[in-house]
């Protein structure tokens, strides 16, 4: 079989093609200390910052050897550009919420996205940074872009107690509010695509079973999936945290390329539940695994999503920021030991 580069090896997984051998990176968060401290790129100022998210992020691609470039390093563009507010976090704690808009049910009926996403602070700087990382990565390197989904936009938008509530006495002002999120991640991946994006990561965990009725996913999620992908010109992957075995099937049907899970999704039974519908993701625990165990038993472990069916190999999650350079080497390393075994 012909031999390809890491963007072709990349979307021909994800469009289930045939591949020499499946591709290792990171589609969630991969900022770690090591790397912000060699570049000198660090959090949390890389958030707010375009040459510096660029450098951390191409730092996963050059020095840890991960076959993708993949941005930015936190979940809360798209939430602080409707409104929410954040505190930026530290060099190793991603940044958190500190307010939400929607306090009550008369918040979000009368809530509106601003007009001007492209302008808006959080959404440019994301674009600026595409254009930076794309000058200086050659072009047969995937550029990955993560962004939250419509659920979790609902959930950043009326808070966890409202959204818990509403699940049950208000389904449809929520859907409301995952509607508007999907527009807002539909106009934003495209402007994405544009700057030379190749895929998108949708995460959108408060849509998982952990903490959303698995039925309701399939009435009220599973809609706004695939009319997110019908609009969006550009590849998509869908990462939910959390134990996901009770919607991969809606999850197979929802129009993602890709389907990003955690380990607590056991990804040989995810495999024959999805049945070449998606191409699965994962699954190495990126905290029980990545960031602790000795090479030799991340080898081991990476070795063992290939064989149980992962079409891409990566971690279950977001890389923990103390993960150490040498073990995320070891995790990419494994990939090519498969196939020399
Ligand atoms: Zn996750």
């Amino acid at each position: 079989m012909s031999v390809f580069t890491a963007k072709e090896r990349f979307i021909r997984s994800l469009e289930r093609k045939d591949v020499d051998k499946v591709p290792v990176c990171s589609v969630t968060q991969t900022g770690v200390v090591e790397l912000m401290e060699l570049t000198g790129a660090k959090w949390p100022q890389v958030h707010y910052d375009p040459e510096a998210m660029a450098t951390l992020a191409i730092a996963g691609h050059e020095i840890a050897g991960l076959e993708a470039v993949r941005y930015p390093f936190c979940t809360t563009v798209i939430a602080e550009t409707l409104g929410c507010v954040f505190d930026e976090g530290s060099i190793d704690t991603q940044p958190y919420q500190l307010d939400f808009p929607c306090k009550d049910k008369e918040d979000a009926l009368n809530f509106q996205v601003p007009a001007d996403l492209a302008g808006s602070k959080r959404i440019k700087i994301m674009l600026e940074t595409a254009g930076i990382i794309k000058d200086r990565i050659q072009d047969d390197v995937p550029l990955i872009a993560g962004m939250i989904g419509p659920a979790s936009i609902a959930f950043y938008l009326c808070g966890a107690k409202n959204y818990l509530r509403w699940c049950i006495t208000e389904p449809e002002l929520l859907k409301d509010l995952m509607k508007l999120g999907t527009e807002v991640c539909i106009e934003y991946s495209n402007m994405l695509f544009e700057k030379g994006v190749d895929a998108v990561v949708i995460i959108d965990s408060e849509a998982g079973p952990d903490l959303f009725p698995p039925p309701l996913f399939r009435e009220l999620v599973l809609p706004e999936y695939n009319k997110l992908n019908a609009g969006i010109k550009g590849h998509s992957i869908l990462h939910i945290c959390g134990d996901a075995t009770d919607i991969l099937d809606d999850m197979a049907d929802s129009g993602f390329e890709g389907l990003s899970v955690e380990e607590r999704t056991e990804l040989s039974y995810a495999n024959s539940v999805v049945a070449g519908r998606a191409c699965l993701i994962g699954n190495v625990s990126p905290a029980a695994t990545l960031l602790c165990k000795p090479a030799d038993q991340i080898k081991k472990e990476a070795k063992q999503c290939i064989e149980d069916g992962a079409g891409i190999l990566a971690p279950g999650c977001g890389i923990a920021p103390r993960t150490p350079v040498e073990n995320i080497k070891a995790f990419v390393a494994s990939r090519d030991e498969y196939y020399q075994e």
